[in-house]
């Protein structure tokens, strides 16, 4: 393994064990390594401290371990044992009622740069980080000794994830078994999951506990579910006993998947219609009084330099929908931006209720779930937040 050297006293922040090496923070490296390559990272005084996957950019090493240790199989299978363990812990793998859950969540499964998704017996796995795309036929071969027969395929999905400049040529496609099964159990509720060519491994495992809270919630209501993707608000919002339910999305493709899942779950039922519109067009037009709106959007700062832009497109965006929703109503509002605090985002929320004139109160704060833990030392992990209001 090639040594990376750090300036002089660079080496605090990983003192700590925050996992990145900044690309400022690099004296020299010895030789000339490949993107994707293990380093071992020294102090300016040669002493060291951790190794990791070396990667063009502003972050240059991810660090998998704090320890002088071989990443060799035995390595990664006691970190997916470990990641495992935990949702063991927290009782979502081994549930008959759900099979949808994230086995590996980067940074918070000290696996910084690797997402691991479970559908049933089917893994999809996604890499965000050269190296894990390097190391991923041996992380594939880990993951079936760890998860033994309760794992059949795993599909992988990086095609859109890595750095189009490595030239990596990557593709999607099976590392193990293949399936054209695609069914998976969410707290009972089937879903298909497009690992093939949906938005991240296929479906938005981290909004689970969010979409139970809604369909708590839902009962006699007339339900807005904006920006619905695969439509997992909309399912949980007809178990629930919603009066009727509309789901939105942009894209055409996203409203055939959610018909498709309310079909799935709920044949014929006549409560549910979909619209493939834009979100501020659909708000700026309806008529129907909804009493119960899910503003789920896309991320609306990628990066930080966006921050300021995508505050504003928060507070138009939940001003508009709070302006017509009649007194009593309830919102359920998101933001995944992992660039906006929040703090920020409720900021957000508060101008918006100014500017459309209504009362409110915040009835629950919302997180990402344990699925999605975040390592202490790298708060950066922390992305999604919402909050539940109560609108008069
Ligand atoms: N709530 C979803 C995830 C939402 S992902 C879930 O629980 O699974 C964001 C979705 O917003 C995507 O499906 C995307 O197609 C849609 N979208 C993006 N811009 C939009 C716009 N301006 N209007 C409506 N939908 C939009």
């Amino acid at each position: 393994m090639k040594n990376l050297y750090l300036l002089k006293n660079k080496e605090e922040s990983l003192r700590r064990f925050h996992p990145w090496v900044f690309s400022g923070a690099v004296q020299r490296i010895e030789g000339q390594p490949q993107e994707g390559e293990r380093l071992r990272v020294l102090t300016s005084q040669g002493e060291f401290i951790a190794i990791g996957h070396w990667q063009i950019g502003s972050i240059a090493v991810r660090v998998l371990t704090f320890e002088d240790e071989p990443i060799d199989r035995a390595f990664w299978v006691r970190r997916l044992r470990s990641a495992l363990d935990v949702r063991r812990t927290i009782g979502l793998a081994g549930n008959p009622k759900n099979d949808t859950y994230r086995l590996v969540h980067g940074e918070g499964d000290s696996l910084p740069g690797l997402v691991i998704d479970m559908y049933g017996r089917t893994a999809v796995m996604q890499a965000h980080s050269v190296g894990m795309h390097v190391d991923r036929m041996e992380i594939a071969q880990a993951l079936k000794e760890v998860m033994g027969d309760d794992l059949q395929n795993i599909f992988y999905k990086s095609e859109t994830t890595l750095p189009f400049k490595a030239g990596l040529g990557q593709e999607n496609g099976f590392l193990l078994g293949s399936t054209p099964e695609n069914v998976a159990m969410e707290n009972g509720l089937r879903f298909h999951i497009d690992w093939l060519k949906g938005q991240k491994t296929g479906f938005f495992v981290d909004q689970r506990d969010n979409r139970s809270l809604v369909e708590q919630y839902s009962k006699g209501r007339r339900v807005l579910n904006m920006f619905c993707y695969t439509g997992g608000f909309s399912v949980y919002a007809l178990r629930g006993g919603a009066h009727l339910v509309h789901s939105v999305d942009s894209s055409q493709k996203a409203v055939d998947l959610v018909n498709e899942n309310v079909e799935l779950n709920f044949p014929g039922d006549q409560r549910h219609q979909a619209f493939a519109e834009d979100a501020f067009k659909f708000l700026d037009q309806m008529t129907e009084p909804y009493d119960l709106v899910i503003l789920d959007p896309p991320a609306f700062a990628k990066h930080r330099d966006a921050v300021r832009h995508a505050i504003k497109g928060y507070t138009k965006l939940n001003a508009r929908a709070m302006e017509k929703m009649p007194a009593g109503s309830i919102l359920f509002t998101f933001s995944c931006s992992q660039a906006i605090s929040k703090e920020q985002f409720r900021m957000a929320v508060f101008t918006a209720a100014t500017l459309a004139h209504r009362r409110v109160r915040i009835l629950h704060q919302l997180y990402q779930p344990a699925d999605h833990p975040v390592n202490i030392y790298h708060p950066e992990g922390e992305y999604l937040k919402g909050l539940v209001l109560f609108v008069e």
